[in-house]
């Protein structure tokens, strides 16, 4: 969006701070025309290598931020660092705070029903300023009323999680039939949030081993972490190529 993006195995990641990319987040949520913002993983940069739909809705983003460690590690091998991970998780956390001071609203959609209202409560709690203007789960089959929903809200943010590649292609497929600030695609945020889900103890975040809690405390993510292997040899290989 604002200079050349850094390109980790073909899909381009904007090189911002977290205050940067808060900031950039700020100016397109007030030019109100349903932007999106996106924050690819190893997993998801695997994904588009082979899903030309998906690595559109992608480069289509007005910004495209690096959700951990994975990718921040891949861009210094390629020789392109970019200046810090940027995760969904705290750059939402880091808008709230900003949107807050200026009393904008956000709609929760995405998650099992009864879990947007559950991080809804717990949010209300936290930023005093923030107007809370809708909720819908991420369980629907038709588009369509959840849209009209939305737009009646017509919120500053968008929060999107239905789970990587689904929302990254929802917020593609839908922008020009939205009326929001931005959009977010912010995967599991919500089961945070809402406490249904824990999130690593900073110790783990700090030494970049999210993913590592994340695979103990649901084993049941291994099979999608089998492309992580395959990302770090991409990553090698590209990096040989490119000497
Ligand atoms: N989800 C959803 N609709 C779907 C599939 C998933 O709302 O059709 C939600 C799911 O309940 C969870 C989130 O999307 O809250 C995805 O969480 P995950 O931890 O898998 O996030 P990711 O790793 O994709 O960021």
């Amino acid at each position: 969006m604002i200079k050349k993006r850094i390109n980790v195995l073909g899909v381009g990641f904007d090189d911002l701070d977290m205050e940067e990319a808060a900031a950039a987040a700020m100016t397109l949520m007030e030019r109100k025309n349903s932007a999106y913002v996106v924050t690819p993983n190893p997993e998801i940069v695997m994904l588009c290598r082979e899903n030309a739909e998906l690595s559109k809705a992608v480069r289509e983003a007005s910004l495209v931020l690096p959700d951990g460690i994975g990718i921040i590690y891949g861009a210094k091998i390629l020789g392109t660092p970019l200046k810090q991970k940027t995760p969904g998780i705290d750059f939402a956390q880091k808008l709230f705070g900003l949107m807050s001071e200026k009393q904008m609203s956000v709609f929760l959609l995405g998650a099992k029903p009864g879990v947007a209202e559950m991080a809804e409560k717990n949010l209300k709690a936290r930023y005093k300023g923030l107007r809370f203007v809708g909720t819908n789960d991420g369980y629907f089959t038709d588009d369509a009323p959840v849209i009209r929903k939305i737009n009646a809200a017509s919120p500053d943010l968008l929060m999107v999680c239905l789970g990587a590649p689904k929302q990254e292609l929802w917020m593609q497929k839908n922008a020009p039939m939205l009326k929001t600030g931005l959009m977010a695609g912010l995967g599991g945020s919500l089961d945070v949030f809402a406490g249904v889900a824990e999130r690593a103890p900073e110790k783990w975040q700090k030494l970049g081993l999210e993913w590592l809690y994340r695979l103990k405390s649901e084993p049941s993510r291994a099979g999608r972490m089998k492309s992580l292997p395959k990302y770090v040899f991409a990553v090698i290989g590209q990096r040989i190529k490119n000497k």
